[in-house]
């Protein structure tokens, strides 16, 4: 097949994001054929009702036997198994991609393992919700949305060409950038983000009774935002801060350093600092609205 098209794919992992690609690649009749891995029984059952895939497994070996397209869906701390697993089975030519949030780790963890004349072309489409599994996936979570590929100094230009065509194709914008800068990028724009929605989440729960309840009561006041963001997946994240350490650390060094100021301020009573920084925030606010991505 030509453009975005592959005859066979496979997807390990077929959850938010996998089964959201395949329902793309369905409804493009971008696949000849879909094979679907995942670990439990119910996930492949409701594969299979769903009609993501013409055949599903849970071994990932057998999954990507054959496979023009593997598409690596599954947690971050997944990849050394699974690449350790399906290396033997890959076809010569084949490509490997995947979907995780951070792109240094995958390289370290993947590349190694597979073997010469396989293209692997890492990517993450910036695109999701809190949701998880299979049901919860749907084809136009990607239009708009920006897709990062971190391809290899080495990796094969056509191989490259079919990964970008296929994210344009679910409608995404695509950028390629090294995996360091994407890790850096992403530690303040996602990963940190969720942190503090976990901090905060997790602070309130652990309130005595009578304020919690309140809490709840009156969550509109902003934490309610924070709750949608810190009910994410915990196994996946998880994984991604345990991945992308040194640059989440690194930015929760600045914020720490920054919210400190702002205590300062609060605590000498500088409201034109106050004022100040929530305008410059209120602009950010507007440029995202204006580029979309809101
Ligand atoms: P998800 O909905 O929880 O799906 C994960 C899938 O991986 C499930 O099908 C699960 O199967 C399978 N799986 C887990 N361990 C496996 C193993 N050892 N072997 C085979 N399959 C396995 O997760 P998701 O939200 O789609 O996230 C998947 C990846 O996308 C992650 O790396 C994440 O960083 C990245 N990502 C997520 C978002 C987001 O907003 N969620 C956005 C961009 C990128 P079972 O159900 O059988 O366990």
């Amino acid at each position: 097949m030509s453009g975005p098209g592959f005859a066979r794919v496979a997807f390990i992992g077929i959850g938010l994001i996998g089964s959201s690609l395949a329902r793309v690649m369905i409804r493009d009749k971008l696949a000849g054929s879909i094979i679907a891995c995942a670990r439990r029984e119910e996930t492949l059952a409701a594969v299979k009702r769903l009609g993501l895939a013409d055949e599903v497994t849970s071994d990932p070996a057998r999954a990507v036997s054959g496979a023009d397209l593997v598409v690596i869906a599954t947690p971050l701390s997944t990849y050394v198994d699974i690449g350790r697993q399906i290396a033997g089975s890959l076809k010569p030519g084949a490509i490997v991609t995947d979907v995780g949030s951070v792109k240094g780790a995958v390289i370290r963890d993947l590349a190694p393992l597979l073997p010469p004349g396989v293209h692997l072309v890492p990517g993450h489409p910036v695109a999701g919700t809190e949701h998880s599994g299979p049901e919860n996936g749907f084809a136009e979570m990607f239009i708009d949305r920006w897709c990062i590929l971190t391809p290899l100094p080495q990796t094969d230009a056509g191989a490259l060409d079919k990964v970008t065509a296929l994210w344009q194709a679910a409608g995404m914008k695509i950028v390629t950038m090294d995996a360091e800068h994407h890790d850096r990028v992403l530690a303040i724009t996602s990963h940190l983000p969720h942190l503090i929605a976990y901090t905060i989440v997790g602070t309130a729960t652990d309130l005595e009774e009578s304020l919690k309840s309140e809490v709840i009561k009156f969550s509109a006041g902003g934490f309610r935002d924070f709750t949608r963001i810190a009910a994410s997946d915990p196994v996946m994240w998880r994984d991604v801060f345990l991945n992308n350490r040194e640059a989440v650390l690194d930015m929760l060094q600045r914020f720490n350093e920054d919210l400190t100021a702002l205590q300062r301020a609060i605590r000498w009573g500088e409201g034109d600092k106050l004022q100040d920084l929530f305008t410059r925030t209120r602009a950010i606010r507007r440029s995202i609205i204006e580029a979309k991505q809101a």
